[in-house]
């Protein structure tokens, strides 16, 4: 004797029985065999516990006690992914109410336990084309079911049962909401898969129905009271070879995305309301994300940029009237020489500094002269961009040369010829122009480097400036940027000592600038966070409405499972949900802050956009669909099928 297709020794299924509810043997002891190529009616009234069995038949549901054997093999032995195995290769169900997706197309419907399946898009196409031709629904392909009538409906769900061979049909109550035509056609396709060799199992409470069937069951309370017994079929389909139970179906990740993505975009159109609001959520938590970061890195390199102008370790100290009263400070080459020895100081430089008048051939200008040591492009990060500075030698021995600032030098010299070698006058005494220095724009103190002319120190105290006969400023430059604080309180206590007086001043702009750096760092640091905080709100929103779309759409996930998707294919399809969610939004998002961002530019705030700023948001909001579509996700994969299909 061949093995049966079917099985069941003993079978048992009980409802309930812990605290709260009574037990309820709803069947209690069923045996019974199937062979391939049967058809079967199972015959009871309402509540003798037809769908239960059907349940158990199908691997939606396991029995409480008794064995199950499907082609010879133990079913509760079967872990989740094989029984979805199972159920997408073996077996097809029809439904009293038809069970299809409402947001899917007929075709679409029909393609289900392909996909689970990993039939190629092109084939799964043909095919359902070709079924749903056969069940006479040419021209309603791309009907959604609430455009169909029921028995359209019935015959979509009878082409999904079919898509991946059906080799056994499970029919609860198939016709039982049909008008009797549609019925009867119903039937008559029953009839016609039961003679191409599929095992039909049709449930029905009504023996008019029944008695359609070559073999009739009637159960009653949970039993099975009568069987006709088996009519040996001569054409049967084979079972499904069982070594590849719950073997991958080859339907991987990538190939079934393109069709989870599809379904999770029809989905978002169809809420487009609730779908706007959730992605507000994203897109202002990523557009803050990426403005913040942007005024971030802008207030920084504005800090940076200044500290370049004016040297991030370089202070001046200045004469100054005493607080106390009495004359002004005096500043001589001996408090510079003496500042110079301190261990934290790497130079100082006197500094002579009026205005004088320039003239070179028909040129004239007012502007300002300094006399300065010769480490001055050292000391201020300021290079010269043609010629040179002068030497230790020339200061020394007080020669008459000049360096140009850029906005000078393109004063004087309009035709822009070479100024190396001309002789200026400052003030009457001649100078040869022996550089001029690149450009440096203007610095935080609200001085204008390029429009000043640079000579040695001791020659503008002897032939420029010879009233000014007193050092009274000068620069020091700090040997680290992290010793301009400690440098500035040991010049202040060495020059009080010095003097015996506070009649000088440190101008710390290092200092402050740095002060000025860290304020902004820690508000940088604030906003990110507030924008940190918004993504994470959005996310809420995401997970909220996640939460919301899984419980709507319970019996579509029964419906899923039913066809053959594994907790790991629902789990992925709500997660594509919410990263399509997220990932939309943080497109949006990033077009936002952009024009955002450029608004504020426009209001001369500054702003500097960054693509890792972009490329972190768009991560974040990802990484937010992901983190907060997992528990959505993973209640609809746990889902009992039984109880899912049963919800509204
Ligand atoms: P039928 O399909 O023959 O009408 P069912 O198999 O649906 O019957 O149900 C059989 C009995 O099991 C009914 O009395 C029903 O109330 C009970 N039943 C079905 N599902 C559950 C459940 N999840 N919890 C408790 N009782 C249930
Ligand atoms: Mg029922």
């Amino acid at each position: 004797m061949v093995t049966a297709l079917i099985e069941l020794q003993g079978i048992r299924r009980t409802y309930g029985g812990n605290n709260d509810a009574p037990a309820v043997d709803v069947l209690r002891g069923i045996d019974l065999s199937i062979q391939a190529g049967e058809f079967v009616a199972i015959v009871g009234t309402s509540g003798s516990g037809k769908s239960t069995l059907m349940n158990i038949l199908g691997c939606l549901d396991r029995p409480s006690a008794g064995t199950y054997r499907f082609a010879g093999e133990d079913v509760a032995a079967f872990d989740d992914d094989q029984l979805a195995w199972l159920r997408r290769e073996a077996f097809g169900f029809v439904f009293q109410g038809y069970h299809l997706i409402a947001t899917e197309s007929a075709r679409e419907n029909v393609e289900v336990p392909a996909i689970y399946a990993g039939m190629p898009a092109e084939q799964r196409r043909q095919r359902s084309s070709v079924l749903l031709h056969r069940l006479g629904l040419d021209g309603r392909l791309d009907h959604r079911p609430n455009q169909l009538s029921g028995g359209q409906q019935q015959r979509v769900s009878i082409a999904r049962a079919l898509m991946n061979g059906g080799r056994i049909i499970l029919a609860d109550e198939p016709t039982g909401a049909l008008d009797s035509r549609s019925g009867k056609d119903v039937m008559a396709l029953l009839h016609e898969l039961a003679d191409a060799g599929h095992t039909i199992v049709l449930i029905t409470h009504d023996r008019d129905v029944a008695a359609q069937a070559q073999r009739v069951i009637e159960i009653r309370d949970g039993e099975v009271i009568t069987d006709s017994g088996h009519i040996a079929p001569s054409n049967a389909l084979p079972a499904p070879d069982m070594r590849q139970a719950g073997r991958d179906s080859g339907a991987s990740f990538s190939s079934e995305l393109g069709e989870m993505l599809r379904s999770a975009w029809r989905v978002l159109l169809i809420h487009r309301f609730r779908t706007a609001l959730t992605l507000l959520g994203i897109i202002i938590g990523v557009a803050s994300v990426i403005v913040m970061l942007a005024v971030g890195e802008g207030a920084r390199q504005k800090v940076v940029g200044e500290l370049g102008v004016m040297g991030a370790n370089v202070m001046y100290i200045g004469s100054a009237v005493p607080r106390t009263g009495g004359p002004i400070g005096v500043l001589t080459l001996d408090d510079f020489a003496a500042i110079g020895e301190l261990h934290e100081v790497a130079e100082v430089m006197p500094i002579l500094r009026d205005p004088a008048l320039i003239r070179h051939g028909q040129e004239a200008l007012h502007t300002e002269v300094l006399g300065v040591g010769d480490k001055l492009p050292q000391i201020h990060h300021w290079p010269v961009a043609r010629g040179r500075f002068f030497s230790a030698a020339e200061n020394r021995e007080v020669a008459p040369v000049a360096v140009l600032g850029h906005g000078v030098y393109e004063a004087l010299f309009t035709d822009g010829s070479d100024p190396l070698g001309t002789v200026i006058l400052i003030n009457s005494a001649p100078f040869e122009v022996i550089g001029v220095m690149s450009e440096k724009g203007s610095d935080a103190g609200g001085n204008y480097p390029d429009e000043q002319i640079l000579l040695p120190h001791s020659t503008g105290m002897v032939r420029v400036f010879p009233k000014l006969r007193d050092e009274s400023y000068g620069a020091i430059q700090v040997k680290s940027s992290d010793l301009v604080i400690q440098a500035q309180t040991a010049i202040e206590e060495l020059m009080q000592d010095r003097h015996g007086r506070t009649d000088f001043r440190v101008y710390n702009s290092a200092a402050k600038l740095q002060a000025e750096a860290k304020t902004r760092q820690s508000m940088t640091l604030m906003l990110g966070l507030i924008a940190a905080v918004s993504l994470l709100v959005g996310g809420i929103g995401v997970m909220n409405v996640m939460l919301m779309t899984v419980r709507e759409r319970t019996r579509e996930i029964g419906i899923r499972m039913a066809t053959g998707a594994r907790q790991r294919d629902i789990m992925r399809q709500f997660l594509t949900e919410s990263v399509l969610i997220t990932l939309v939004g943080g497109s949006f998002g990033v077009i936002s802050g952009l024009a955002f961002g450029t608004l504020l530019i426009l209001w001369s705030v500054p702003l500097v956009f960054s693509l890792s700023a972009m490329l972190l948001a768009f991560a974040c909001s990802m990484g937010t669909g992901l983190v907060f579509g997992y528990l959505p996700a993973k209640t609809a994969a746990r889902l009992d099928p039984v109880v899912a299909l049963a919800a509204q």
